[in-house]
């Protein structure tokens, strides 16, 4: 009542103003002349019933939901959002989340960006429906991704460098050893021109015709070598100059023909080189086309090592179907953005969040526990768990017997595998796997891109592999095992190997001690990473580390290793991938659905693209223009790692000793095309 009756009289107030202000403006008043009307007016006001009568109030408003007074104000918003058309768009900055994007367009400008609900829609070639569940897709970045576009700062055309052009323009000129002069090569101080499309290809081209030619043959070998490249850098070049120009399609998955295309480019540059040498198609060579996921270090190098594919991972919404997830190094919050709401709904149907982090991250802030590390202790923390799990026996004992090398023995004489043809001459291994297709003496296994979902190797590699040993307790006896003995087909064979002993076998009528891998394993875990020299390495509490080991060992098949990238840039990193392999594969959490070990960069997702190879290789001398063909593969460019050059662009040697070994050798670097990174 009381905001009634104020309302009212300020309406009152309002109104007299009004009054005064309208008679004002028509004439000009003296101080008294305004006083006298002022008086005159209130009076006249008080005494008007029908002007009062005018003034109205504020309706008594029961329930504002029934009753609104005036939605006008809305029309601001409503036209502020308002629309002439909208696009989708696949937003594909580093994070590799991809979300697809919808734009809203008004007066040809993208006013606004969100998320685009469609998700729900998508549907396989199988037919499988995707769930709308992946919904909303878009993080804080995409969303002002239309300010980027027309930000002041962004580099809307091509522009070359002002020292570089002149060089061009000024015909190449080189010193004796074939250096650039210095004057033309003031980089970081000197403008960028801007220059059209045309010029900018024609600049590009001229540039590579002349590093081609002036590096080719062995004229260009002599200046190589004047300017101090390493003599196996030389050689690997064969004489091609084209071996000098590198292209680096960086973060390929965000765009596999636009990315991509820098390899492709890199193979064409086949034809470059049979005009510079004058060789024919069959002799010519392409560039070099630089990695990316390993060179800036997405590539946790611990899973080739373990596993022998590139990478073991998973895709987040995985997170549902575990009971204990633990982001290792990983700020999923802050990194994985579109996916965090997985991590969230596991949380409501009951998994348990525990970070292993050195800092208080915004992951660490949504877990349940932090276990908070000193950085670079990764591998000394995974072993104490793993420790904790083979000490007290927590670990799972049929899995690691049937699907791990655990039980395998060791000669204690040269410390390595026992193979199954030094002890067992009746055991035959299988000469043919399946899965695999042996390529037989002679024979060549189809171009990658052409294997489909084979995967083949050589008959040599196969028997340098070889077969196995365990020791059987049923028969208390040696047994041979292949790689084909895996989970139930190792389950089929009816052994049932020592996982913790040490034997004493004859090799060539030489008594040897063999060890299980699993007692060589544990012994030095016991000696080096007990929980208290564990605690003391990482700064984690010794209670942490018995608390994190039994909850793993709880969740056999069901505890999901989140591990970031970070880690992968401490020195000697590749070991905490094989520790926490070691501590997965205790415990059975290595590929199941909620069980897994993975490093998320999204590289798995190029399995979907198995075109890739086709597109990047095909015969730059024979195009295949019919495109229900598939292309006509030849790859004459050669993969080399970045790093080389990071590393003064030679290759590692140190005194008089080569260690990089021929199918690594770098080329010496004069020119780099570079994409996203
Ligand atoms: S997470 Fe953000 S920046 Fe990354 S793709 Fe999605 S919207 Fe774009």
């Amino acid at each position: 009542m009381r905001n009634i009756i104020s309302h009212f009289l300020f309406t009152v107030k309002c109104e007299l103003f009004h009054i005064i202000r309208n008679a004002l403006m028509k004439k000009k008043f003296t101080r008294k002349e305004f006083l006298k009307l002022s008086a005159a007016t209130i009076a006249s006001l008080a005494a008007s019933k029908p002007l009062l009568a005018a003034l109205k109030h504020v309706p008594e408003i029961d329930n504002p939901l029934a009753y609104y007074p005036n939605k006008d104000w809305e029309k601001i918003y409503r036209s502020q959002f308002k629309y002439d058309s909208t696009f989708h768009f696949l937003c594909a900055p580093n994070d590799t989340h991809n979300c697809l994007l919808k734009c809203y367009v008004k007066n040809d400008v993208v006013t606004r960006i969100g998320p685009s609900y469609g998700y729900g829609k998508a549907k396989d070639v199988y037919g499988n429906q995707a769930s709308s569940r992946w919904e909303p897709r878009l993080c804080n970045k995409g969303i002002v991704m239309n300010r980027r576009v027309y930000g002041p700062r962004r580099v809307k055309g091509p522009m070359i460098r002002e020292g570089f052009k002149k060089w061009v323009d000024a015909g190449f000129p080189r010193g004796a050893d074939g250096r650039p002069p210095v004057e033309y090569f003031q980089r970081g101080k000197e403008n960028f021109i801007k220059l059209t499309w045309d010029e900018a290809y024609d600049y590009a081209a001229k540039s590579m015709i002349n590093i081609a030619t002036t590096y080719s043959g062995e004229a260009g070998k002599a200046l190589l070598t004047q300017q101090g490249y390493d003599p196996a850098s030389i050689e690997a070049m064969n004489g091609a100059g084209v071996q000098a120009m590198k292209f680096r399609g960086g973060m390929p998955l965000l765009g596999i023909t636009r990315i991509l295309g820098y390899y492709r480019l890199c193979n064409s540059m086949a034809i470059l080189d049979t005009h510079v040498r004058g060789v024919s198609p069959d002799e010519a060579l392409g560039g070099r086309g630089w990695d990316n996921y390993s060179w800036h270090t997405d590539l946790p190098p611990g899973h080739p090592m373990v596993s022998g594919q590139q990478t073991v991972e998973f895709d987040l919404m995985d997170a549902e179907n575990a009971k204990l997830i633990i982001p290792w190094g990983m700020n999923w919050i802050s990194t994985k953005m579109p996916d965090a709401h997985w991590l969230t709904e596991a949380r409501v149907k009951g998994a348990k969040v525990v970070s292993v982090t050195v800092e208080y991250s915004s992951v660490a802030s949504k877990s349940d526990e932090v276990v908070i590390i000193r950085p670079g202790t990764d591998p000394a923390f995974a072993l104490g768990l793993a420790g904790v799990i083979m000490r007290e026996k927590l670990y799972d004992e049929e899995y690691v017997m049937s699907s791990t090398d655990l039980p395998f023995l060791v000669r204690m004489d040269t410390l390595k595998l026992l193979k199954a043809d030094e002890v067992l001459p009746d055991y035959k291994a299988p000469d043919e796997l399946r899965d695999v297709t042996i390529t037989k003496k002679g024979e060549k296994a189809p171009f990658p891109s052409k294997q489909g979902a084979d995967q083949h190797i050589s008959e040599t590699l196969l028997k340098e592999w070889g077969s196995f040993v365990v020791w059987d307790k049923n028969k208390n006896a040696m047994a041979g095992v292949s790689r084909e003995d895996v989970g139930k087909y190792f389950k089929e064979k009816g052994i049932a190997p020592v996982l913790d002993g040490e034997f004493e076998v004859d090799i060539q009528g030489q008594k040897v001690k063999v060890r299980t891998i699993f007692s060589l394993v544990s012994q030095y875990i016991n000696d080096n990473f007990n929980v208290e020299s564990v605690s003391k390495i990482t700064w984690a509490p010794q209670e942490a580390v018995l608390s994190l080991a039994h909850q793993i060992a709880e969740n056999r098949g069901k505890t999901l290793i989140a591990v970031g990238m970070g880690p992968n840039h401490f020195f000697n990193n590749d070991l905490k991938d094989r520790a926490i392999f070691l501590l997965c594969s205790l415990t059975r959490n290595i590929g199941t659905h909620g069980g897994n070990i993975g490093s998320y960069a999204g590289n798995y997702r190029v399995a979907f693209f198995d075109g890739v190879g086709q597109y990047i290789s095909e015969n730059p001398f024979n195009i295949e223009a019919d495109e229900t063909k598939p292309s006509n593969v030849r790859q004459y460019f050669k993969y080399e790692s970045a790093h080389y050059y990071n590393h003064g662009d030679t290759p590692l040697r140190i005194g008089n000793k080569l260690f990089t070994g021929k199918s690594h050798m770098p080329t010496p670097t004069k020119s780099l095309m570079f994409a996203n990174a």
